[in-house]
């Protein structure tokens, strides 16, 4: 019986190839500006040498390597771009790229305590942190999640659980009505999909309408639970979004805290990328209201720039997680009283995730953070400045580092920039719809990205109004 030495090689061989990466990779990000923000578009070409992975035959690592980096750096939007103004993914932070290296080669499960005492430990740390800043409660508890999805669905479960005791056995059938839930037509709509595949029904969701600034009307939302209960149906929760994602607007989060407050329901916000906006002392009275809800997701993969598969779900009932997520097993260490993720969440087998905001928030401090967040907003008030005094007009009023911008010549010229930005400008942008009407969507998710580069893309766009021709 022998090792498989590609699968487990020896330690020289391992060091000669993580050396070769290590260069590589100085290589790629020495590249950042000079690669295009787009990806190729993959050749037929390319799709046989894929179908050509048949893995009969072991292949040396090496060009295996070679093969993915290129697909690496042609095949994606390159979000380490310092011109990728654009959705929410960020470039990572340095210190979140040496915790994955760290948790790849030791390959810790966190799921239960006694597997990786001080691990878990360190999570929990950050988490109390991070719920500390955001002026949640101290018996706040929370953990790590795949992204903002995975923390709406345990908010969403967590309210079925608190408004209803039989719930967990019974499921939906056990309201007295059908439960009901509430977010603005702004919202991420992954809460459609959510009550779908938790059993609600997409019909259970109430999209209520905006104050026509792109934040959630309380009055539409409290008429919306009046007629609810009249009509026999439970509203069980209001999901408040703390920087929309078209436009970065944040819901009016004291009114919905009253709101759940007086009717019983549970007040979870979203903050999924605007949350990161408790770092500054300066901007986080943006998010005014949030230390009332009874959860809150922020995405460490969005502002706080971890690697991607990086949420977290802070939820001021801790009680009320056990109820959702606990089993009891025979094949799982008994860690009572400790910390067992997987009694408190839904996945089992865990990632150290938190190494990354540990080393992020460790390394910067909330300042270095605080800095990184006060900068991305300078960086779009630069560009909406420039841009406004050139005739743009600006759509949101977002105390976050995003700007939706219609151009002079009116929202049926939004897709000619858009072209010209990705094609021509080497810009990676996006295109949003407030109210129905098109605009362009700029925002700062890369801490390189500097005010020549925003100077650089006014400069690009003023180039292709007609006027300028
Ligand atoms: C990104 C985002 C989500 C979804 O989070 P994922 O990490 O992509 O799963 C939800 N809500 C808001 C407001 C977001 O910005």
């Amino acid at each position: 019986m022998t090792t498989d030495t590609a699968l487990f090689p020896d330690i020289d061989r391992m060091a000669a190839v993580e050396d070769l990466v290590t260069a590589r990779l100085a290589e790629a990000r020495s590249a950042y500006r000079q690669r295009p923000a787009l990806p190729e578009a993959p050749t037929q070409g390319w799709f046989d040498e894929l179908a050509d992975f048949t893995f009969e035959q072991p292949q040396d690592l090496q060009p295996l390597l070679d093969w993915s980096i290129d697909a690496l750096e042609t095949g994606m939007v390159h979000t380490t771009h310092p011109h990728h103004i654009g959705l929410f993914n960020p470039a990572p932070t340095f210190p979140a790229e040496c915790a994955e290296r760290l948790v790849n080669a030791y390959n810790p499960q966190v799921c239960f305590w006694s597997a990786a005492p001080k691990l878990v430990a360190i999570e929990e740390h950050v988490l109390r942190q991070v719920a500390q800043r955001a002026g949640l409660p101290r018996q706040t508890a929370g953990h790590f999640t795949s992204g903002g999805s995975e923390a709406n669905a345990t908010a969403l479960w967590c309210s079925l659980t608190a408004a209803e005791p039989r719930f967990g056995q019974d499921g939906v059938a056990a309201f007295a009505g059908p439960p009901v839930i509430y977010t603005s037509c702004e919202s991420h709509l992954a809460w459609v999909k959510l009550a779908h595949t938790t059993g609600l029904g997409r019909n259970a969701v109430r999209l209520v309408a905006t104050d026509g600034h792109g934040r959630m009307d309380a009055l539409a939302l409290e008429r919306e639970i009046q007629t609810d209960l009249s009509l026999g149906h439970v509203p069980v929760l209001i999901a408040a979004t703390a920087g929309t994602t078209n436009a970065g607007m944040i819901d009016p989060l004291p009114a919905c805290a009253d709101l759940a407050e007086a009717y019983g329901m549970w007040c979870h916000v979203d903050a999924a990328w605007a949350g990161a906006l408790i770092a500054s002392p300066t901007r986080r009275e943006a998010l005014a209201g949030m230390e009332r809800a009874h959860s809150v997701t922020i995405d460490g993969h969005k502002w706080f720039a971890m690697t991607m598969g990086a949420g977290m779900i802070l939820v001021t009932r801790p009680e009320i997680l056990e109820q959702t997520f606990d089993i009891d097993t025979m094949y799982m260490p008994d860690d009572e009283g400790s910390t067992n993720y997987y009694r408190t969440s839904t996945q089992w087998s865990r990632r150290f995730v938190g190494l990354r905001m540990f080393l992020s928030l460790a390394n910067a401090g909330w300042s270095g953070y605080a800095a990184h967040v006060d900068h991305a907003i300078a960086l779009i008030d630069r560009l909406v400045d420039t841009l406004t005094d050139a005739g743009w007009h600006l759509a949101n009023e977002s105390p976050a580092a995003v700007a939706c911008l219609v151009p002079p010549e009116g929202p049926e010229s939004v897709d000619r920039y858009l072209t010209a930005a990705l094609e021509q400008g080497g810009f990676w942008i996006s295109k949003a719809k407030l109210d129905g009407v098109p605009m362009l969507r700029f925002c700062v998710t890369n801490g390189r990205t500097q005010a020549a580069d925003i100077d650089a893309l006014a400069q690009f766009l003023k180039s292709q109004m007609y006027e300028a021709a």
